[in-house]
Order: structure tokens, then C-alpha cells, then sequence
């Protein structure tokens, strides 16, 4: 296909196929990987249940729309419990972040130089070390990609009615989009096994109602010299951080 699709094509089914820009033509509005596939939402009848979908219908502040994507996320986009496709968006990429976790986790505990060492040469890792960084990278580039203004009858469609609806936003850390600050903690919980509580406490603490890359990383780094402490020391950990300014030294 060279040539974008016909603008704002209105279906039979009153489904209003959403612009694609030319240089976007072949990928996934979510993810940005290969499209093979439409997503529309409001689902159509048929999908689910009369209920459910009167109350979409209802609720939701835009057109029945489709949006170009890959079959993965086609699949997570369906289970989505919320009434717009910005809201669908960000409970994919929570979806994608947990499902890649692991590779996600590569570029946290290693460098790309250091994979590429020959450390790994011949022994057991070295065909893991050969595909990591790519596999990571690919991780990455799906969870924080952004995707395009939604365009559908000629009409870029507001997204703003997500953007009030969320509490939270968008938080980039180490290259990596998350959907929300929460999503990051669980992310770096999962990978160095850190209580998402503590951690949460702790970045609270940090940021002074500010949470930056700066005052997360100083977290990560504080809440990983406890990885093996008991409650009991965790705590006694977090009122001497308090008492003290170890804040502007980590
Ligand atoms: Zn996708």
C-alpha cells in the first residue's frame, strides 16, 4: 500500500475508520510494531454483552472509531473495562509492561556494552547476551510509544477527556514511558523484588511532592541496599533516612 487510507470512511456499521499518517501506514496505534489488524471501540454489538455495550455506547465521548494495530495488542485492547480509546491505550501499556517485563529488566541490570563484551563468549549466555539488547529495545520502544492524534471524520478527536479522567501521568524514566508513576514502581518492584509499598513510602519521601527521574532513581537506589532487610529493618531504614539528609547524598 502506498497511499494512506481514505479519510474518515464511514462503514455500514456506523464504524468511522480512524486517518492514518503515511509514515505511520503499517503500524500498531498502540505499540507502533507491524499493523496486522483493526481495534474498534466501542465494541460493536456483537463482541459483548447488550449491557455492556449500551453503556459504552453511552459513556464514551467519541465516534465508534477503528485504529490500526498488531494482533497482541488487539487482544489486551478487548479486555479493557474503560469508556474511551485513550483509556484502552493505557491499559495496553500496562498490559505490555508486565508481559515484558523481564526483557524490559535487561536494560535496568545491564549495559549494551557489557553485552556485547566477551565476557558472555561461548558459555551459556551467549546467545542470550547476542539477542538481550535487541529484545529490550523492542520492550522499550513498544511500551513508550505514543502513537498519533486520532483523526476521524476530518475532526482530530480530543483526548483531553482521558487526560482529566487520569490522576496520574505519563512518567518517564531510564528511556522508558510508563503509564503512570504506580506502573513504574510495580515494574522496578517486580525486578529487584522490593516491597511496592516501601518503595512507594519511600519515593513519597524522596520527591517531597515532586516525583522526578532524580527522586525516583534515588529511591530505586535506596529501597535495593534493602532487598534482603526484614520489616522491622526496612522501617528502622526509612526513619533514619528521614532523620537524616541522606536524601541528597544518594
Ligand atoms: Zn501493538
Amino acid at each position: 500500500m502506498t497511499t494512506t487510507k481514505p479519510s474518515a470512511k464511514l462503514t455500514t456499521q456506523g464504524v468511522v475508520n480512524t486517518e492514518t499518517p503515511f509514515d505511520k501506514r503499517h503500524c500498531c496505534w498502540f505499540c507502533g510494531e507491524p499493523s496486522h489488524v483493526n481495534f474498534i471501540f466501542p465494541p460493536q454489538p456483537a463482541t459483548v454483552s447488550e449491557q455492556k455495550t449500551k453503556y459504552l455506547l453511552l459513556s464514551c465521548s467519541h465516534l465508534t472509531i477503528s485504529v490500526p494495530c498488531c494482533g497482541e495488542c488487539q487482544k489486551l485492547a478487548a479486555k479493557a473495562q474503560v469508556n474511551n480509546i485513550w483509556a484502552v491505550k493505557d491499559f495496553v501499556k500496562k498490559q505490555l509492561l508486565k508481559i515484558y517485563a523481564k526483557h524490559l529488566a535487561i536494560g535496568v541490570n545491564w549495559s549494551k556494552e557489557e553485552l556485547s563484551s566477551s565476557e558472555f563468549e561461548g558459555g551459556n549466555f551467549e546467545s542470550f547476551a547476542k539477542s538481550a539488547w535487541f529484545v529490550y529495545e523492542v520492550a522499550k520502544g513498544r511500551v513508550s510509544y505514543t502513537g498519533w492524534p486520532l483523526v476521524a471524520n476530518g475532526v482530530v478527536l480530543d483526548d483531553s477527556v482521558c487526560e482529566e479522567e487520569q490522576s496520574e501521568a505519563i512518567f518517564h524514566f531510564d528511556g522508558v514511558a510508563y503509564p503512570t508513576v504506580s506502573a513504574a514502581i510495580e515494574h522496578y518492584g517486580d525486578i529487584f523484588l522490593l516491597d511496592r509499598g516501601y518503595v512507594s513510602a519511600v519515593l513519597q519521601y524522596m520527591a517531597n511532592g515532586n516525583i522526578t527521574e532524580k527522586s525516583f532513581a534515588q529511591t530505586i537506589r535506596f529501597c535495593r541496599l534493602l532487598v534482603n532487610a526484614t520489616p522491622k529493618e526496612r522501617k528502622m531504614a526509612f526513619l533514619t533516612l528521614i532523620n537524616s539528609d541522606d536524601k541528597h547524598t544518594l
